[in-house]
């Protein structure tokens, strides 16, 4: 697949493609849309089947990564890199250095940060090659691991939900059923537990799952019967796809609101859900807190400003809901014109094609 044909429609501004030959660094770095500022994206190690599958990957990674940071109210653009190979045996120190050289090659226009395969440790070697980096341990002076300020998130993004669909954004006594209870999801069950709310739990960890029955009192299920719980809000918070045309039928909740990544298997599952009656919080709006988290850091991190700007996932979420009302779209579509109307009045047109506008 050539590179431009792979980018097709999109706009994707720069795509960086770096290699060293002694440590085996083979990476791709893209930069969607720099109107708001600097991309902002992590990097992910993974091992590709091939190199198209990677370069597909990190074009949809940076565009959504775009559209996290414009609808999260940022002043940064959208970016991502893959490095290819699998972690477990390609992974060392120069490595992950050969790459922080390339980062900064970018000159500040592109912002790593860990994601799926690095970790925060990688981030520190990379930091001794680029200041370009984010997602540092708090110990130097970084804003440590996002889960919980992305947790934080989707509990604004409740809180909106609960006060449109039932006239309050006090969460006691609803019932959320959370589908994966990893990092993000057990933090959001425990926060659940403090305000009150009661949770369903579904996760392959049975170790997880008698934890949050323990200590926050929820109820286990089947990682199937997840989708059947009588709940207020259904809320991903483990793999994407799992909104689909098999899963959406069997729904019993109000609304859908979680931090998993591209939870709609694909655009039209959208209909479906509107369709069934059910409020949907767009991914991208809901689960931006740990993005917003790692961006504060760029200017000196503070748990406190952090907390505040996370917590406006409420107001972008009820922006989202009342943009859907007034233009008769779905609240998808509305997402996505939220964040790309931010772009526009950056002064640039760049990205309207996201809402099929010309
Ligand atoms: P994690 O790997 O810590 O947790 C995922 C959990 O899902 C694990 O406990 C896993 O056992 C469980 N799981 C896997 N398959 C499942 C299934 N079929 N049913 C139920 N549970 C299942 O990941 P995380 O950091 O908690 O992230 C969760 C989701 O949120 C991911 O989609 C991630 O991309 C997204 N996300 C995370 C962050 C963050 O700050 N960590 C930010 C934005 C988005």
């Amino acid at each position: 697949m050539g590179v431009f044909e792979a980018i097709g429609t999109e706009t994707h501004e720069e795509v960086l493609f770096g290699a060293d030959l002694a440590t085996g660094l083979r990476t791709i770095i893209a930069i969607h849309d720099t109107s708001l500022g600097p991309a902002l994206g992590g990097t992910r190690f993974y091992p590709y089947a091939d190199d198209d599958a990677a370069l597909r990957d990190v074009l949809r990674l940076a565009k959504g990564m775009t559209l996290k940071s414009a609808a999260a109210g940022l002043d940064f653009g959208g970016g991502k890199a893959v490095i290819i190979g699998d972690p477990a045996t390609l992974w060392s120190k120069d490595l992950i250095r050969a790459y922080g050289r390339e980062v900064d090659t970018l000159g500040g226009r592109y912002v790593t940060a860990e994601d799926v395969g690095t970790t925060v440790e990688d981030m520190v070697l990379v930091s001794e090659e680029t200041p370009f980096v984010s997602g540092l341990p708090f110990d130097l002076g970084g804003s440590g691991d996002p889960s919980p300020a992305t947790a934080r998130g989707v509990m604004a993004a409740l809180r909106a939900i609960g006060e449109r669909l039932w006239g309050t954004s006090d969460l006691e006594g609803r019932r959320v059923a959370v589908q994966g209870i990893g990092k993000v999801g057990m933090d959001l069950v425990r926060r659940l537990s403090e305000v009150g709310a009661e949770t369903t739990v579904a996760d392959p960890n049975t170790a997880a799952v008698e934890f949050a029955a323990e200590a926050y009192g929820s109820t286990p299920t089947t990682l199937d019967s997840i989708y059947d719980v009588d709940c207020d809000v259904f809320s991903p918070c483990a793999l994407g796809a799992t909104l689909n045309e098999e899963t959406i039928p069997r729904l019993r909740c109000a609304a859908i609101a979680g931090s998993a990544n591209n939870q709609l298997a694909v655009d039209w599952d959208m209909d479906a859900i509107t369709d069934r009656g059910i409020l949907y919080a767009p991914d991208f709006v809901a689960n931006a807190g740990g993005v917003i988290n790692i961006a504060v850091e760029t200017d000196g991190y503070s748990p406190e400003r952090s907390a505040v700007m996370v917590d406006r996932i409420y107001d972008n979420l009820t922006a989202v809901f009342e943009t859907a009302d007034s233009e008769g779209v779905n609240p998808n579509v509305a997402g996505l014109r939220f964040a790309a109307r931010r772009i526009e009045d950056a002064g640039s047109r760049r990205f309207r094609h996201l809402c099929g506008e010309k």
